[in-house]
């Protein structure tokens, strides 16, 4: 049996991966919140579980992953004020955009993808059981967590007290007993009602933190082996599911190992709206790269260094991308879903080690090149599966624009205006695309 090992943000190790049962791995991994389209630093985090669960399917029998979707939040509630959305519509579109994306770079889909919206009477019971504990109060309508009830807090994330008061994501609040005390559950204003939900504290919402602890409970049990996420979430938000989950559970158990994958950058910088250098995957796609290439690129470093989404990094996972394509299609081989590479199992085990993988699938075109090895050609497709890059032929990424040109023909036609719809169809192909129309549906393909 191949060896799994994972770097453990608790010990601060690598650590030899032992599962709680080997019959079922469980892992969670914190998911987007569905308020826009997700950018590249959401889909590294993506795409690092992806590779994870990957690995866990490759070695156990039985992996149960769950990914959760935060649908309600202050930058939903927000969106919604400022456009004057319906939150179910926002919330619902962003999911889909969100699948859509991941399925672009090729991400499975998790076992479980629970909702927030769907757990706030599991949320408000945890909450509940904390407060009969000690551990939580109420005032002025929140419900607070009681930092100083807890003599482990800091020790995922390696804060003293001091670190944590200074921490500039902490809230400072006159309704706290404590500036470390965090919000389990917060009270709407009145012109939030439609937001919230009732709760024996009033008309209120959860914080973003118990969503989680309540969700993995529900779903994987208070115990459970993996819990991932972008090393920006280990302090507050870890930390804060950590406290509530052990301090609510009967264990005193929530994870075994944490993982948590590194920043992203773009061209150098830390990506931001205000430095013009922000970018959805869809931005990516719609500029015509591969969303192989995208996963690609993410691959090329390790989960836990900063990754330097680059220009330089987007060239280079094109040509290799392409080589790839060429030597797959070069073969004259079947493809035996069956043959396993033990030796290239190894180098992902060793903490999700894809750069060397992708060094020896290089490696191994050479040697096949030399010496016509039908296990190298079986090896490099065994890898690339393991990876989860998809080889196949390019599949056709429909531009944002040309979307809507398409959808504007199909109204046209709805309102029987038949000469707006042609003009849309003549412009649809003279930009190279061409609209089927299948009942209510409409498809558009590249001409
Ligand atoms: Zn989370």
């Amino acid at each position: 049996m191949v060896h799994i090992y994972l770097s453990n943000t608790l010990s601060h190790k690598k650590e030899l991966f032992e599962p709680i049962d080997a019959n079922n791995i469980r892992m969670y991994a914190c998911g987007p919140t569905v308020y826009d389209r997700p950018h590249l630093g959401n889909a590294r985090s993506a795409v690092a579980y992806d590779i994870l669960y990957r690995l866990l399917k490759a070695v156990y029998a039985k992996v149960t992953y769950v990914r959760n979707i935060t649908d309600v939040d202050d930058k939903i509630i927000n969106t919604c004020k400022q456009t004057g959305d319906h939150f179910l519509r926002l919330t619902k579109e962003i999911t889909q955009f969100y699948h859509e994306d991941m399925a672009a770079l090729n991400c499975l889909s998790p076992d479980f993808e629970p909702r927030a919206t769907q757990h706030i009477e599991n949320m408000i019971f945890m909450i509940k059981t904390l407060i009969a504990k000690g551990f939580a109060y109420e005032a002025e309508g929140h419900v607070l967590f009681a930092v100083k009830q807890y003599q482990d807090y800091g020790l995922l994330s390696n804060r003293s007290i001091d670190e944590v008061i200074s921490g500039a994501r902490v809230e400072i609040a006159p309704y706290k007993a404590d500036p470390r005390d965090f919000v389990l559950w917060k009270p709407s204003p009145s012109d939030e009602h439609e937001f919230g939900f009732d709760s024996p504290w009033g008309r209120g919402r959860p914080g973003w933190h118990i969503e989680c602890s309540a969700m993995t409970k529900a779903i994987l049990g208070e115990y459970f082996d993996i819990h991932g996420g972008g090393a920006d979430l280990t302090f507050p938000h870890h930390e804060n599911e950590l406290a509530q989950s052990v301090c609510s559970s009967e264990s005193n158990q929530f994870v075994k190992y944490w993982v948590h994958n590194g920043f992203l950058m773009v061209n150098g910088e830390k990506m931001s709206k205000s430095l013009n250098n922000f970018f959805t995957v869809r931005d990516m796609l719609n500029k015509g790269i591969d969303g192989a290439a995208i996963r690609l690129i993410y691959l090329g470093t390790h989960y836990k260094k900063p990754l330097d989404f680059s220009e330089k990094a987007i060239e280079d996972a094109k040509k290799t991308l392409n080589k790839f394509r060429e030597f797959l299609h070069s073969l004259e081989i079947s493809i035996d879903e069956s043959f396993v590479a033990p030796e290239l199992l190894e180098l992902l085990a060793d903490d999700m080690n894809t750069v060397s993988v992708i060094a020896k699938m290089h490696e191994l075109i050479a040697h096949y090149k030399k010496t016509k090895s039908i296990d190298s050609a079986k090896s490099f497709i065994y890898a690339s599966n393991l990876l989860g890059i998809n080889l196949s032929a390019q599949e056709d990424v429909i531009p944002d624009d040309i979307m809507n040109l398409a959808k504007a023909r199909t109204d046209a036609k709805l309102k029987k205006d038949w000469v707006r719809a042609d003009q849309l169809r003549e412009q649809l192909e003279s930009l190279g695309y061409k609209v089927e129309d299948r009942k209510t549906e409409f498809f558009v393909k590249k001409i």
